[in-house]
């Protein structure tokens, strides 16, 4: 079997910094109860890891105790929610991605503009509950062409649309040339909202997807971007499946065992599962890793302001920077396995 290792692949600088928060604030507080509103990031491995070192995740503020500590997930979240969460005298540490908040930020600046803002996205995912509670009166969420004709405009003039950070961007296009059909003075955003992990995840799976028999994306059901992840590999024709870790493995999927697979992860899913898939297929199929370097990612993030403040009254050094490079085939991770890697289609991230 042959296996190519698409680069980028699995977890992006938004979602390594949120996983670091939860750490560091767990060592930061090792007495307290830990709460977590939502998920941290869409990840049942990443969570349950959590909840093993005793954090608590929470789908309402309500449930927390008054005065504990809760941190924000990678996600976002809305005004409502975080004057809730101070009116309960909570200790809040936000970990909403830096590319979650400047939606949120262009969101608050169109509304304050007198813009109808039209959010391109799932309704129901907590990105865009959190977005659409900045500005409720302003935006409407479109997740499907079929949407546009039912939207409530008052003046197509003063329209702009905004997106989702996590969606296919083949989808997002065909929304977007919708809209711009039906509303031709729309404003565009300044730059795309659909993040650089996203992108880069879907361009590096559309660039080496049509070479193979079958793409794995590594990442969990509620997880958007690793869903996107094997769509885009349907798209271009190739089958898509879905796994969270080797036992989602099917081995009558590889008929001959000398497929061309493609490996790839979800922005929220952990590299040791991405190799634990690896070493379960050389092992029954025999075969060679090859990695594909699409692009080179090098994304750096801080902690967020609320916990650099308490680790430094406390002492701990709290300007290390997040960064987020190459994922590294190791020994350690993947065993001896034969291993080549390919340069030949790389691109610098934008
Ligand atoms: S997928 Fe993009 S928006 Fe979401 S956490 Fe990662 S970098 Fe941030």
């Amino acid at each position: 079997m042959r296996l190519l290792l698409a680069n980028p692949r699995g977890f992006c600088a938004g979602v390594q910094m949120a996983v670091e928060v939860v750490d560091q604030v767990l060592d930061v507080f090792p007495d307290e109860a830990i709460y977590v509103y939502h998920e941290i990031v869409h990840n049942k491995h990443v969570v349950g890891r959590f909840r093993s070192r005793g954090v608590r995740f929470v789908e309402t503020i309500e449930e927390i105790p008054e005065g504990s500590i809760v941190v924000f997930s990678a996600h976002g979240i809305s005004p409502a929610v975080r004057e809730l969460a101070k009116s309960r005298g909570l200790t809040a540490i936000d970990a909403t991605c830096p590319l979650v908040t400047k939606v949120h930020s262009e969101a608050i600046r169109y509304a304050r503009q007198g813009y109808q803002i039209l959010l391109i996205g799932h309704a129901d995912h907590q990105e865009v509950i959190g977005t659409r509670g900045e500005a409720p009166d302003a935006i409407q969420v479109v997740e499907t062409p079929e949407d546009i004709p039912h939207l409530r405009i008052n003046d197509p003039a003063r329209l702009v649309y905004l997106t989702q950070t996590t969606l296919s961007t083949d989808d997002a296009n065909i929304i977007i040339d919708a809209l711009k059909r039906a509303f031709p003075m729309m404003k565009e955003p300044p730059s795309s909202d659909i993040c650089y992990a996203t992108t880069n995840r879907q361009h590096a799976v559309r660039q080496i997807a049509p070479e193979c028999d079958l793409v794995l994306v590594v990442g969990s059901k509620n997880s958007s971007n690793s869903v996107r992840l094997t769509e885009i590999a349907q798209n271009v024709g190739t089958p898509g499946r879905l796994i969270d870790d080797a036992s989602g493995l099917d081995f009558a999927w590889f008929p001959t065992g000398n497929e061309t697979v493609l490996v790839t992860a979800g922005a929220s899913a952990p590299e040791n599962l991405v190799a634990e898939v690896c070493r379960t297929l050389l092992t029954r199929f025999g075969g060679t890793i090859e990695q594909r370097d699409v692009f080179e990612e090098d994304i750096e993030f801080a902690l967020p302001a609320a916990l650099r403040r308490v680790m430094s009254e406390r002492g701990i050094d709290s300007n290390r920077a997040i960064r987020v490079g190459k994922p590294e085939v190791t020994a350690e991770l993947y065993g001896a396995v034969p291993l080549t890697v390919s340069a030949s289609h790389r691109e610098r991230s934008a």
